[in-house]
């Protein structure tokens, strides 16, 4: 995993360019196998998943079943659940081995900072506040125990990852949570010390602590309303309390945000960049165009963000747009009043809003649009990859679907 994201166009192709398709179907599962670190360019739109796996696959080989496009897949299929779930997404979209009132509402201290005195949670959180990314297994991991052996309610404790995420994604995030506790799949996700001990390093190993038991015993726990205490080792060099990094439902000042101004787009026409479409401007975009960047404060101040997420997206945003405000949905949209026409790219997390301000493209997609809700990945995926052999069949669709 690398441990930097810088936020530029250059360091996303170059993870795209960086991407070993063998050795990711090898190694994915593992916290040091050959991940591609992709999915904050990606959840900020710096790049599509056309985008990534056309430059995959103008490198290697890949047959449709390759891991690295199912997992692209899930991406897209998680977006699928939330436009036909819409804001449901955040609520339990069915009861799991507990209702949900067997569950607690507040995140205890020892997990938000880190000091459970279980390694491989105290790693995963140390991890998650030292570089706002955490690998895939990681998170499945951290979201078990929380919502498994601690009965934490997930909905809280995916918010509070969510903040610290520099790729939080509703749709990924919550139904991952929702996967883990049980409430959007047929199980809930458990593991045990072996597990950890398999993909994971030294530090993060876990013999002795509550999930150094049977999956049989991990399964009883997870139905059992009350919490397994904190297994109450000495606390370690690597469980000593984790200062939480702040999350801020402001931009810094240091991003150079001003207030929405009419002046700035008065009788022009402006292309409007927002956090979800920080990729390359249109090529078609005429020269007189005004691109403005904009932050919706009413969505930050229901999801906040760390100050490291502001500045990968504000620091992008300040290459692609001269004018870049924050402000409130309202004086947001008195702005455009100004202007002569305005044009934007989709993104459900603005969706309350951006429909009614811009004329919308899509998002650029990859796998088709499925019409009919799927209620499980298979399902989807079967539709989903129906008739396509490889990449290539993959993105030539796509090329005409676009079209
Ligand atoms: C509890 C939990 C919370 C999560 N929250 C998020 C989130 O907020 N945003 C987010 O993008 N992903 C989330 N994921 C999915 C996954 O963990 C990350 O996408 C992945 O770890 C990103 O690392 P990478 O770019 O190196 O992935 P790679 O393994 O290199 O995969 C390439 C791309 O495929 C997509 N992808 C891979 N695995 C998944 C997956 N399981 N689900 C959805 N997309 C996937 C991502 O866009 C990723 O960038 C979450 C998973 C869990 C279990």
């Amino acid at each position: 995993m690398h441990d930097t994201f810088a936020p530029t166009l250059a360091a996303a192709r170059a993870r795209i360019a960086n991407v070993q398709p063998e050795a990711y179907a090898r190694t994915h599962n593992a916290l040091g196998g050959a991940v591609s670190g992709l999915s904050p360019y990606i959840t900020h739109g710096y790049v599509s998943l056309a985008q990534v796996l056309a430059g995959v696959a103008a490198r290697h080989d890949l047959g449709m079943r390759h891991k690295f496009i199912y997992e692209l897949g899930w991406r897209a299929y998680f977006r699928h659940v939330w436009q036909h779930r819409g804001a449901d997404i955040v609520r339990s979209l069915h009861q799991g081995p507990l209702p949900d009132e067997a569950y607690a509402r507040e995140l205890p201290a020892d997990i938000r900072e880190g000091c459970t005195g279980v390694p491989v949670v105290d790693q995963a959180v140390r991890a998650l506040y030292a570089t706002g990314m955490l690998h895939n297994h990681a998170r499945m991991w951290l979201a078990s125990y929380i919502v498994h052996v601690r009965k934490l309610h997930w909905r809280i404790a995916a918010d509070w990852l969510y903040g610290h995420l520099l790729d939080g994604d509703l749709a990924s995030n919550h139904l991952s949570w929702q996967w883990v506790a049980g409430t959007a799949s047929s199980k809930p996700y458990l593991f045990n010390a072996d597990n950890v001990a398999r993909y994971a390093p030294a530090s993060w190993h876990s013999p002795g602590s509550v999930i150094d038991t049977s999956y049989e015993t991990l399964d009883r726990i997870a139905r059992e309303s009350l919490p397994q205490r904190p297994c109450g080792r000495e606390a370690t060099l690597a469980s000593r309390p984790q200062i939480e990094p702040g999350l801020g439902t402001q931009p810094p000042e240091a991003l150079g945000l001003t207030a929405p101004d009419a002046r700035a787009v008065a009788g022009r026409d402006v292309w409007l960049v927002h956090p979800w479409s920080l990729g390359e401007l249109p090529a078609a975009l005429p020269a007189d165009t005004v691109v403005v960047g904009i932050f919706v404060a009413d969505f930050h101040h229901a999801w906040p963000w760390s100050e490291r997420r502001w500045h990968f997206a504000g620091s992008r945003m300040a290459e692609l747009a001269a004018h870049r405000w924050y402000g409130d949905a309202t004086a947001i949209r008195d702005a455009w009043k100004a202007a002569h026409t305005v044009r934007s790219i989709h993104d459900p997390h603005l969706a309350p809003w951006l429909a009614r301000w811009a004329r919308c493209e899509a998002a650029p997609a990859l796998f088709p649009e499925i019409d009919r809700r799927c209620d499980s990945f298979s399902q989807w995926w079967a539709r989903a990859s129906h008739g396509l052999e490889s990449a290539a069949d993959l993105l030539a669709a796509d090329r005409v679907r676009a079209r």
